[in-house]
Formats: C-alpha cells, structure tokens, sequence
C-alpha cells in the first residue's frame, strides 16, 4: 500500500456546534470529511485514497463526546465518544456488557484514546468491531442534517446504516450524531467475540450474542457477525433456530450451523473465505455459549 507523509493541502474547519457542522458539510458536499478520532481518515488521507478539500473537526462540539441518559430507560453515547471512555463507563460495563467486551479489543490503548465510536460505525468498514453488539442490542443511531428537502433528524435502526464495504446511507451533508440504547430484558445474557491475527488487529471474524432465556427457554436471539459479509449482519437463521426452544448442546451446534450459512465471505490479506466459513460455525456457537451462561443457563 502506497503512504506518503505529506498530506495534500485542506482547509480544516473546527465548528463549535452541531448546526455550524451541517452547514459547512451542506456548503461543501462530497469535498469535506468528518475528523473525528482521526485513526481512519488519516491513515485514508495518507494513502490518497481520500483527499478532501476541507476537513470538519467534530472535537471541539460539546456534548458530541457524552455518555449520558439512563440505562433502564434510554443510554445515549455521543458520536465523538472515544472507546476508551466506553471502556472506562461503569454503566457501559454493567449494563451493556456486550460492547463493554468490543470495545476494549479495539486497537491498542492509543488507538482508543483517539478512536471513537461514531467514527467507527461512519468508516463502515465489515470488521468494525462495535457494529455487532450495537445490532445485537438492537441499537438506533441519530443522523443529523442541514434544513432542506428532507427531515433534520432521523432516528434509524443500526442495521440499516451500512450499504456495503466502507459505505453508510449518509449524505454528504448529513452527520452521526448519537447512539441510543434501549434497557437490557431481565434474562437477557449478552457476549461478543473476535477473531485476528494479533489482539489488537482488526477482526478476521467477530460476533455478538444478546439471548433471553425464560425457564431454560430462549424467548429472543439477536446473532450478529462482522467481517463475513459487505456489511455487518445479522445472522437470521441463527436467531430462529434458538428461539422457543430449550437451550441445549445440540440447539446450540445447530445455530451455529445456520449462522455460517448466511455469510458471504471475502478472501483477503487476513484470512481466506473458507477459514472465515468455518470459524464462523465455532464463533457462533461460542458467543451463543457465552451468552447463554451469563443468562444463567449453562450449556
Ligand atoms: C492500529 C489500528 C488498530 C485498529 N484496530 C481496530 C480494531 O481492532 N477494531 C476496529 O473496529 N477498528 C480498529 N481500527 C480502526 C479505527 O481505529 C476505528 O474504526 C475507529 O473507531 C475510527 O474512529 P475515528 O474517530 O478515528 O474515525 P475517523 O478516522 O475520524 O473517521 C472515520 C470515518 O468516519 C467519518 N466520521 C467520523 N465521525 C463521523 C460522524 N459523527 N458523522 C459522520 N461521519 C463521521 C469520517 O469522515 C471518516 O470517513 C484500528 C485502527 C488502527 C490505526
């Protein structure tokens, strides 16, 4: 891959609100980029594969970069929330332990003190590693744009951002501003889990598991895998072969069966397809496992 240390020149532009933000992104359309952690764009910017005329910091907008709001009625975490806030949020790591467990395998410490989680989700890259549990946890997320044609704010579903390899349904004048968690149901156990060469790299394979068992029953599923597929997805067949029925060894196989049925892997210069295809049997199964037992159901 081709890198150059000098970047070409841009005009960066440091907006102290969400509103100033939109409007220069309105003005300048498909020229200017969103600077949030920086450890995408950058590193993009570098290998001219982006080269942007003007560069909008989203740093210095207050309350971008909160966690706030309640986890038994509604948790919002702002865009510009790096991961190791995530990392450091006691109601994160109680409540939503499923992205407590993505986030700190995100990088090194350096990369997530820089590294943000709006940024993440933006850069739509399959192995974003908090696009699972935030799927899983049946996540929305608020996008915000400059008055116009269309509505200002939208609230979507997660699921439905991501449009392919390293693209979201954003317009260009349109910006992440939140994500919103719904309350955790009693019963409820949730894990995520990741396979890369290293730790710290980026996932080969990578799942998330919230699971509601009722009397040894499981009354919902939410399965998702990264680094599968174009996008992030949910893995449907997975979730129907758990759901109404008692959580045992076998159900447990057989989901992880389905779940591998529903991928589209790529080969790349991390894995091939196939060890992709078979990983995903066993990471499946393992999330699922994982999930199941802190639900209180051992497996
Ligand atoms: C060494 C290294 C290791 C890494 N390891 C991992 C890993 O293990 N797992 C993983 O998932 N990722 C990993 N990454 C990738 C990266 O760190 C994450 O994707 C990070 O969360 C990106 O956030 P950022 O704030 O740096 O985004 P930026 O680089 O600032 O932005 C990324 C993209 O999102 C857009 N954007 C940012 N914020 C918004 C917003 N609010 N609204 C609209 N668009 C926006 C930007 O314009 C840009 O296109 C790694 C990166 C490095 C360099």
């Amino acid at each position: 891959m081709y890198y150059t240390r000098i970047l070409k020149p841009f005009n960066l532009l440091m907006p102290q609100t969400i509103d100033e933000a939109i409007s220069i992104l309105a003005k300048y359309g498909n020229k200017a980029k969103i600077l949030a952690g920086g450890t995408d764009l950058l590193v993009k910017m570098r290998q001219r594969v982006l080269t942007p005329g003007c560069v909008v910091s989203v740093n210095k907008i207050k309350g971008l970069n909160a966690i706030d709001g309640d986890p038994k009625g509604e948790l919002r975490i702002g865009a510009a929330t790096t991961m190791r806030s995530i990392e450091s949020s006691r109601v994160v790591q109680d409540y939503y332990t499923v992205l407590h467990e993505a986030v700190c395998q995100i990088g090194t410490a350096q990369v997530r003190n820089m590294a943000t989680i709006g940024g993440n989700l933006c850069n739509a890259s399959p192995a974003a590693d908090t696009a699972p549990p935030l799927i899983s946890l049946g996540a929305e997320i608020k996008i915000v744009s400059a008055p116009g044609n269309r509505e200002t704010t939208r609230l979507i579903p997660i699921e439905g951002f991501f449009a392919g390899p390293g693209k979201t349904i954003l317009q260009s004048d349109e910006m992440l501003t939140e994500i919103r968690l719904k309350p955790i149901a009693k019963g409820t156990g949730c894990a995520f889990l990741k396979i890369g060469r290293l730790g710290v790299d980026i996932s080969k394979v990578s799942a998330a598991a919230c699971i509601r068992i009722v009397d040894g029953v499981c009354k919902v599923a939410r399965i998702s895998l990264g680094a599968v597929a174009p996008t992030p997805i949910r893995a449907k067949k997975a979730e129907i072969t758990l759901e109404g029925k008692k959580i045992c060894e076998d159900i447990v196989a057989e989901a992880g069966d389905a779940g591998a049925e529903e991928i589209r892997p790529v080969k790349d210069m991390r894995s091939t397809a196939d060890y992709r295809r078979e990983v995903s049997k066993v990471i499946v199964r393992r999330v699922i496992i994982r999930a199941c037992q802190r639900a209180g159901v051992d497996v």
